[in-house]
């Protein structure tokens, strides 16, 4: 995904406008692997091989996903294992 689109997507649950974090893109300005977050409802949506994870929670595995937040250093909330929320800052 290019980045400058990756910069206009909006949280799917609210269209808050969503913060993006760059872990890994390409020569070509693909964005590879990063993280989305939505400061208004605390979703995260992970971009991973360059596609971002932005199904409904329900469609969602979490214990696939936690492996590469855990390599990024993202805290997901692990207490509620059908929500995707960050962990509340302590
Ligand atoms: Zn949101």
């Amino acid at each position: 995904m290019k980045l400058a689109l990756a910069e206009k997507l909006c949280c799917p649950v609210d269209k808050h406008a969503l913060n993006l974090k760059i872990f890994r893109t390409d020569s070509e300005d693909n964005l590879i692997e990063g993280i989305f977050t939505c400061p208004l409802c605390r979703r995260y949506y992970p971009v991973v091989y360059g596609v971002p994870v932005m199904t409904p929670d329900e469609y969602r595995e979490k214990t696939l996903e936690e492996p590469m937040l855990l390599k990024w250093g993202v805290q997901p909330d692990l207490e509620n294992p059908t929500r995707f929320l960050l962990k509340e800052k302590e």
